[in-house]
This record gives C-alpha cells, sequence and structure tokens, in this order.
C-alpha cells in the first residue's frame, strides 16, 4: 500500500487547478491533422511580430557562452533596467518571467493563516502563487468586469499581506486611473504589500493609465511587476522584474533560484529594452488592431468589454465554449475564460491585420452556422 498521495498534499495544493494556457499551434494541428503554417493562434497575448531583430542578434551572440552559468546578479539588464525606470539598481529584482515575481513575493510574505486578496476575474496566477504557499485567497467581486478598489481596501485584514492588482487586468482588459490608484495605495494598511501587476503597461502609453513607478517613491509597501513577454515579444524566454524598495526586493533576492533568469533571456531583454522602434511598432499595430477587432465585433452585433492590453474579451451573449470548437475547427485559437468566471466571453489577442481577417471571417462563420 502506498500513501494517497493527493491527500497528502498541503490542502492549498489539493484544492487547486493547474494553469490552463492557451492550445499550442502543434497540439490543433496533430489533432485536426491541419498544416501549422495555416493556424492562426491569438490566444497567449503573445506580440504577433516575431522577437526584435537586436535581441535575435544579441542572443546569437549570447550562444558562445552556453557553458556558463548566467549572471545571477543580471548586472547588466539591471542597470538599464534601473535607469530607464529611475530607481536604484538595488530596487531591481530580475524574474523568470514575471509569473517569478509574483510566485517569490508569495514566497517571502504568505504562509498558512496569512491572505492575499484580488479580484474575480484576474490574473489565473494570483490564486496559484497564493494556494501554492498555504495562504488563503480572498476574491473579492468585480465592478464591471474590472477590480472594485474600494471593496478590496475593505476585504484587507490583520492576516493579509498581499494585494494583487493588474492595470490593466487580464482576462477582462479592465484598468483603472491614478486618482482611483493614489487613493487606494493611501488606505491600505502598511502590513500589506500591493502587487501592481503591468504586464500590459507598454501599450498603454499616452493613455490615461498611471504609471505604477510614479508611486513608488511614496508608497514602500509597493511593487510594481512588469514583464518582456508581452509588448518586448520575448514570452518564450521568460523574463519579468519588480520594482520595489530596496527592503522588498533584498527579501525577495533571499527566496529565488540562483540562476532565475538565463543568459539568452538577459541578453535578449538588454537588446529589447533598447530597441525604441521595435515598441513603437508594437503600440501601432495593436492599436490598429483593436480598432479592427471592434469593428469586427460591431458588425457581427457583438459587444465587448473595453481593453487597455493587446486582447480583448468579446462577448457571444451565449455559453462561448461551442464556439471556441468551432474556430479551432476552422484553424483559429482564442482564448476561452470560463475558468475566469466568463463564460460567455472569448478573449482574442491583437494578430497581425490578416490574422485579425482570418479569426473575424471564422467567427462570422461559426456563429450563422448557429
Ligand atoms: C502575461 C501576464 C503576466 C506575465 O507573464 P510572464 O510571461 O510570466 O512575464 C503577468 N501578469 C499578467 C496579468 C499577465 O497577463
Amino acid at each position: 500500500m502506498s500513501g494517497n498521495f493527493l491527500a497528502l498534499a498541503q490542502p492549498g495544493v489539493q484544492q487547486l487547478s493547474p494553469y490552463v494556457p492557451g492550445k499550442p499551434v502543434d497540439e490543433l494541428a496533430r489533432e485536426l491533422d491541419l498544416d501549422p503554417a495555416k493556424i492562426v493562434k491569438l490566444a497567449s497575448n503573445e506580440n504577433p511580430l516575431g522577437a526584435s531583430p537586436k535581441a535575435l542578434a544579441a542572443i546569437r551572440e549570447e550562444l558562445a557562452e552556453l557553458t556558463r552559468y548566467p549572471d545571477g546578479n543580471g548586472f547588466a539588464l539591471k542597470s538599464l533596467l534601473a535607469e530607464q525606470c529611475r530607481v536604484e539598481l538595488s530596487q531591481v529584482t530580475l524574474g523568470n518571467g514575471s509569473n517569478d515575481i509574483l510566485e517569490l513575493v508569495a514566497r517571502a510574505y504568505l504562509a498558512p493563516g496569512l491572505n492575499a486578496v484580488f479580484s474575480e476575474h484576474a490574473f489565473a496566477v494570483y490564486p496559484i502563487a497564493t494556494q501554492a504557499v498555504g495562504a488563503q485567497a480572498k476574491v473579492v467581486p468585480a465592478k464591471d468586469w474590472g477590480h472594485d478598489l474600494p471593496a478590496m481596501l475593505a476585504a484587507i485584514d490583520a492576516n493579509t499581506r498581499v494585494v494583487f492588482i493588474a492595470n490593466p487586468n487580464n482576462p477582462t482588459g479592465t484598468w483603472f486611473g491614478a486618482e482611483a490608484l493614489d487613493e487606494f495605495l493611501q488606505d491600505v494598511p502598511e502590513h500589506v504589500l500591493v502587487v501592481l501587476d503591468e504586464a500590459y503597461i507598454e501599450y498603454a502609453e499616452g493613455s490615461d493609465l498611471p504609471d505604477g513607478l510614479d508611486f513608488l517613491a511614496a508608497y514602500p509597501n509597493l511593487l510594481v511587476s512588469r514583464t518582456f513577454s508581452k509588448a518586448y515579444g520575448l514570452a518564450a524566454l521568460r523574463v519579468g522584474y519588480g520594482l520595489s524598495t530596496p527592503v522588498v526586493a533584498d527579501v525577495l533576492n533571499r527566496v529565488r533560484q540562483p540562476f532565475n533568469v538565463n543568459s539568452l533571456a538577459l541578453a535578449a531583454a538588454c537588446a529589447a529594452l533598447k530597441d525604441e522602434e521595435y515598441l513603437a511598432q508594437s503600440r501601432q499595430l495593436n492599436e490598429a488592431g483593436m480598432q479592427q477587432l471592434q469593428a469586427g465585433f460591431r458588425e457581427l452585433g457583438l459587444s465587448w468589454i473595453e481593453s487597455k492590453g493587446n486582447f480583448i474579451c468579446v462577448d457571444l451573449a451565449q455559453v462561448a465554449a461551442p464556439v471556441f470548437q468551432g474556430l479551432l475547427r476552422e484553424g483559429v485559437i482564442v482564448r476561452p475564460v470560463a475558468n475566469y468566471g466568463m463564460p460567455n466571453h472569448l478573449r482574442v489577442t491583437i494578430g497581425l491585420p490578416a490574422e485579425n481577417s482570418r479569426f473575424l471571417e471564422a467567427l462570422r462563420k461559426v456563429l450563422a452556422r448557429g
């Protein structure tokens, strides 16, 4: 007889549902015997431009050093980030994706008996990071699909150590303004670390979205997390970062893996940071694609949730799962969000113009079949 190793897992882990990623292109190609080149994947908020040529060149150069461990302190990348973000080097934490930053926070600050507060329809990694360390997830009902910041404040108690807020949020694309953020930060008790997840902030330049960095100096309990996976187009490499006080950065540094960011990722991220042209192009493409999708939805009589990200949730006014399946058969992969409590929506990543057209055409076909 062997032990029941599910029942033996810590209670928070037993209750966890694993993260469900977007369906990989090759998997759909295998299942439906389709040509992978003809499949359109708009499911994981990836940058449709492909990586920056400068990042690719940096990777090629770095290949010669693959036998060596990476710089465990990520000095070059941290220096560039500190300069760009107007902070000290000691305030930067690098992560294996910003996902890693969220987990470092959970490992350092959460434990059984403690809790993290976050919103309904928020990023799926918040409950995973929280429950994985045996802490309680306090989920606050959303308001108009977005974060209800006053209600989140009210949910904070003596055992709360972390609040996760995403601006804009994934999968909803909803956001809050500078005033709402400032009021929230003013009222969060000092024993609570606020993790402001800005995975899509680079897309929001010039909009009314606040820049989390503007609040770092005033609020020592604020950590801003960002990533190279979205607008910088390096999702496969897994590199993100956190900006906080040096004290919080020191705490996170104690629990991270010694070499949590690999050398190719470090080199590519440095090059990507300097490639302003790529970033501008990503933004432009995203804005045009957002308009294209919204025009398409309007034509189909569908509504959507306004989004500041590189994705949009369309409301199908019916259970979305069969439509998702129908789209797969047309070779188009989008993201169902029923597991986020949104059974009637599909989340679509903004693609290249031709990819957006393919998706809209497939959606029209599938909906017409009824
Ligand atoms: C994509 C995403 C992240 C980051 O992903 P990484 O690839 O781990 O950097 C973080 N938060 C949100 C809300 C996201 O959508």
